[in-house]
């Protein structure tokens, strides 16, 4: 969400000495994009503001809507400060925009909002660069499974969210099912901690799927959905990634907004059947999660066999 808004930013200011704050995994990820000159992993390791100060920044671009990042941001010394107005921080930031009703606008279009403060217009977006070592690593994956050269298609049924995001796992097994039928062998990936469901897809899936979560690295997992002839995911961080590669992503969406949250890639396609109590944003659902319900197996198929077609 946040790449059209640091691309416009390194676009705008090619000479500018850029550090990045963030959690350290999407760090890694984003390394290839030559986005910026240092990376500091948060938590910060022992030092980090003095190491901030040290840098004597002009500004500090706050993408977060957290009271925690907007400290940072006042810590750092940076004499510009923008972010949104949230959580009563306004105080810390030099600019606070009013951020948009949730789903107003698109939250990459929100993040650009931020950097138009410093005077960065969105360029055209390129697809996540993916390091070459994590595509060997891929490639060697794929070549020790006996999948070398065999279409692969990608299932994600986790959604660290909660079950309002969580299509089913007999349908997303189904729909692996008749995937394996037109010859793909079945990837289903995730978190560690979605183990037990992707390992539930894959076993009802059969001989054809294998269950990845836990096993791979973001820089990893996104040359695997670069390879892929299709992803199709829950609204996680794993359809983002795919969609960001530029590889066929389809995306189910339960009680969130994909007006303001659908995955940014030029092969996108989300399945959402929202009802009129959507979108509520919920975890969990008191009324039996009839948006997931309303999505079948078809729908997905569909939108699955226009895309690769
Ligand atoms: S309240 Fe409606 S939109 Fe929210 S999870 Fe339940 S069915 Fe889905």
């Amino acid at each position: 969400m946040a790449r059209p808004a640091l691309h416009a930013l390194r676009a705008a200011h090619p000479r500018a000495e850029i550090t990045a704050c963030g959690p350290g995994a999407l760090l890694e990820l984003l390394a290839p994009e030559g986005l910026w000159r240092r990376a500091e992993a948060l938590p910060g390791a022992p030092g980090l503001v003095g190491r901030l100060r040290a840098a004597r920044f002009d500004a500090a671009l706050v993408l977060p809507p957290s009271f925690s990042s907007a400290w940072l941001a006042l810590r750092s010394g940076a004499r510009l400060r923008v972010g949104f107005a949230h959580e009563g921080r306004s105080f810390l930031l030099t600019r606070a925009l009013r951020r948009p009703e949730r789903g107003d606008l698109h939250l990459s279009r929100e993040y650009l909002q931020l950097s138009a403060s410093l005077e960065a217009s969105e360029v055209p977006l390129p697809g996540l660069g993916v390091d070459a070592g994590a595509v060997r690593e891929a490639a060697t994956l794929l070549l020790g499974a006996g999948l070398g050269e065999r279409p692969i298609a990608i299932l994600g049924p986790g959604a660290a969210y909660g079950p309002a995001k969580r299509w089913s796992t007999e349908r997303f097994a189904a729909l692996g099912r008749q995937l394996a039928a037109r010859g793909m062998a079945l990837l289903v990936c995730g978190a560690a901690s979605e183990r037990g469901v992707c390992e539930a897809v894959s076993a009802a899936i059969g001989a054809r799927a294998r269950s990845l979560a836990g096993e791979t690295s973001l820089p990893v997992q996104a040359a695997l959905c670069a390879r892929a002839t299709l992803t199709v995911s829950n609204d996680s961080g794993l359809a983002h990634l795919a969609a960001a590669t530029g590889a066929p992503t389809v995306v189910v969406f339960g009680s969130t907004s994909s007006a303001w949250t659908a995955p940014l890639g030029p092969r996108v396609r989300v399945v959402q059947r929202a009802p009129v109590c959507s979108p509520c944003f919920a975890r969990d659902c008191a009324i039996g999660y009839a948006c997931l319900a309303a999505i079948d197996v078809e729908m997905v198929a569909s939108a699955a066999g226009e895309l690769v077609a």
